[in-house]
């Protein structure tokens, strides 16, 4: 019986790019310095910098996490074993176990003296566990208008961490692509982004980075992650004094398909970019999108959607 290739699988069978890439473990760290740079002279630096002071309790948990006992085994071989994700976000968030993380998270971060910060990490702290799934069910889903905005950092903080932690705790992992293509193949949650990476072979493949658990799946380019539809596409970036147009190291990949798009970080034009700062950074490209009417589906879980 002859087997048919698609289209992808004949570029992942000529080149062999490995399907997936982890975070590298200090990744909360990489974020936090990322995001400090790019404050400097930023419209957004205070938002910006406080980011980064949730990255670093990120780092702080995630080098000292509070469950040292990997998961299930058996449930994340039996996962597997079904082709499902093994972190599956929706059914772990209604579980406890990420809370230990959210608790240390409330015990490391050191509160800037702003009195919606303080109002916020107040409001949770005073939560009790059914609220926090509660809201962190909403999270998970997409539902971000059921959480209170101000919280919406530092609960996707902890849910980071947790899913971050567990994924790169849990040796031999053997992921397959999800339902959709924009789908984490850890976790089951949405692409955040995505990245074209460069260097050695793996030059100019593009890779989805998750918003939950960060890990990246290798995705072909030039094909909409949501209907994967490739007619039409349009790429748009923000001006920026310091790269020709041609250059931009993030664009928009526009699909006027089903009118959604995805932001992608090309690193041959910048080396040292990374998913989540870069995504937070240019707010002004989802503003200008948003008025020509293309939706976003990617979350961060850093930012509540429309509270820029
Ligand atoms: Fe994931
Ligand atoms: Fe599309």
């Amino acid at each position: 019986m002859a087997t048919i290739l698609e289209p992808g699988q004949i570029e992942a069978a000529a080149s062999s790019p490995p399907f997936l890439y982890l975070p590298p473990h200090n990744l909360f760290s990489l974020r936090a310095m990322r995001l400090e740079h790019l404050a400097e002279g930023h419209a957004l630096a205070d938002y910006l910098l406080l980011i980064a002071g949730v990255c670093r309790t990120q780092q702080r948990v995630l080098d000292d996490p509070p469950l040292s006992e990997p998961l299930d085994r058996q449930r994340i071989d039996l996962c597997q074993q079904h082709g499902l994700p093994p972190f599956a976000a929706d059914s772990l968030v209604r579980e406890d176990d990420w809370q230990l993380y959210l608790d240390a998270f409330l015990q490391h971060y050191a509160v800037p003296e702003q009195p919606a910060v303080a109002d916020a990490v107040a409001t949770i702290r005073a939560a009790n566990s059914g609220q926090r799934r509660a809201w962190a069910v909403a999270l998970v889903s997409g539902q971000f208008s059921m959480v209170p905005a101000a919280l919406v950092p530092f609960l996707g903080a902890a849910l980071q961490t947790a899913w971050s932690h567990w994924l790169l705790s849990t040796p031999d992992l053997k992921l397959t692509p999800g339902d959709s293509l924009s789908q984490c193949p850890a976790c089951g949650s949405p692409a955040m982004a995505g990245v074209i990476r460069h260097r050695g072979k793996h030059n100019g493949l593009r890779y989805l980075a998750c918003s939950l658990c960060a890990c990246e799946w290798h995705v072909v380019r030039v094909k909409c992650v949501y209907c994967e539809q490739s007619k039409g596409l349009e790429y748009l970036s923000l001006e920026d004094e310091r790269h020709a147009a041609n250059q931009a190291p993030l664009r928009a990949e526009m699909c006027p398909g089903c009118n959604s798009y995805l932001k992608l970080l090309y690193l041959e034009n910048d080396a040292d970019a990374e998913p989540l700062s870069a995504d937070l950074s240019s707010l002004l490209l989802d503003m200008r999108l948003a008025q020509d009417g293309y939706q976003r589906l990617a979350p961060n879980l850093m930012l509540a959607p429309g509270d820029e």
